[in-house]
């Protein structure tokens, strides 16, 4: 077991190869911060090499732009995804065109959790006794379950099913799901690439998330079990235990996003510019200076009724930020419980894959709406679409 710099936090991590491919692909990142972790899993296609070098190359840029970043973590988590997507965009040259990469990244920010999400890999959290997933999948397949045009069941075996819609280093501009969510004292999160959530029920994820305490052992239990499943894929998995309760950052935890990932850049864009409070303080600084300059003769009383202003302000804030964080729910995707596993509206679970993957799949599977082509993240030097 890991024990953070800080007491809040224990975690485990483990990578494998998996029992069918040659190289392992995935790649995952534990960094220990002062008030908390950085965690993350990416899962590299394109071919031999280049999902190796794609997968490192994301979690190694985004750790080092995490820990030069500036300002609040959300706004550096956000930048950090960015600078991750243009640092395998660019070195995606010469054999390595096309490659790419999937992001799931935990920032543990006292009782914060930051989520960024690009691609197939997940997030889960065990709270209590129910298994909530908190990333929606990037992909086609889930894509297809949402709009109506798939089952569940058909997204499953679909010859398309690990095709992913949206990856660092397809283009310049990545978007990217951000969310943050309150943690409690006993919450255990998982990050994981489909190598395991493609391979294991989520029944299986909870009996082993539940009933083994200690991170390590639970990574290796769970990629125990993806290989005796055939082990088809490689398999990346971190446990996080959040030991003791702490206190709530500063910052207004991000929104999760309805319409799915939104552009970085927009996205940071809202977060910074979505305050009418800072216009709001800025042109009450601005008449409080005009009134000063103007009627001098006041300005004791203008000061003072300024500054009251002002005062009401910075106290609405903090009343204003701690009433969203209370607020802050977990996401409306599916969660699992022993007693009664519920399936939210709009959740699906494309991706899942019980086994190994069948080859039979006919024309007559074929969705009705193509792949649009500027959805495709086309990864093997053949054309085919999938990372198989
Ligand atoms: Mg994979």
């Amino acid at each position: 077991m890991r024990r953070s710099a800080t007491p809040l936090l224990a975690s485990g991590l483990l990578t494998d190869v998996g029992r069918q491919r040659s190289i392992n692909q995935d790649a995952g990142l534990i960094l220990d911060l002062p008030r908390g972790g950085l965690f993350a899993v990416a899962d590299g296609m394109g071919g031999h090499a280049a999902g190796e070098l794609a997968a490192n190359l994301a979690l190694d840029t985004l750790s080092t732009s995490f820990l030069n970043g500036r300002g609040a973590a959300p706004e550096r988590l956000a930048e950090a995804v960015q600078e991750a997507n243009l640092a395998v965009l660019r070195s995606a040259v010469g054999e390595y065109v096309g490659m790419g990469t999937t992001l799931v990244a935990l920032v543990i920010d006292r009782a914060a959790a930051l989520i960024a999400h690009v691609g197939d890999s997940r997030a889960y959290l065990l709270r209590g006794t129910e298994l909530h997933r908190l990333t929606e999948d990037h992909s086609w397949v889930a894509e297809q379950v949402r709009l109506g045009h798939l089952t569940e069941e058909e997204a499953r075996t679909h010859q398309w099913r690990s095709v992913v819609s949206n990856a660092l280093g397809g283009e310049e501009r990545v978007r990217l799901e951000l969310y943050g969510l309150p943690l409690r004292q006993g919450d255990r999160l998982l990050l994981c690439s489909d190598g395991l959530s493609g391979v294991i029920e989520e029944a299986d994820l909870y009996a082993v998330l539940s009933g083994q305490p200690d991170p390590d052992v639970a990574v290796r239990q769970l990629i125990d079990l993806s290989n005796a499943e055939g082990g088809p894929d490689n398999i990346t998995a971190i446990v996080v235990d959040i030991g003791q309760a702490a206190r709530m950052p500063a910052y207004p935890l991000p929104s999760r996003q309805s319409d799915g990932p939104t552009y970085v850049d927009m996205l940071l864009n809202e977060r910074r510019g979505n305050s009418p409070v800072t216009y709001l303080a800025l042109v009450l600084v601005y008449v409080i200076l005009m009134g000063l300059v103007l009627y001098p003769q006041q300005r004791t009383l203008i000061g003072a009724v300024g500054l009251g202003l002002l005062l009401i302000l910075l106290v609405g804030i903090q009343v204003w930020n701690r009433l969203k964080r209370s607020r802050s729910a977990l996401p409306g995707l599916s969660s699992y419980s022993p007693q009664n596993a519920v399936t939210l509206p709009g959740a699906q679970n494309a991706g899942t894959l019980p086994g190994e993957r069948s080859a039979t799949d006919s024309e007559d599977d074929l969705p009705e709406t193509p792949m649009p082509e500027d959805r495709q993240i086309r990864i093997s030097p053949a054309g085919n679409t999938s990372r198989d």
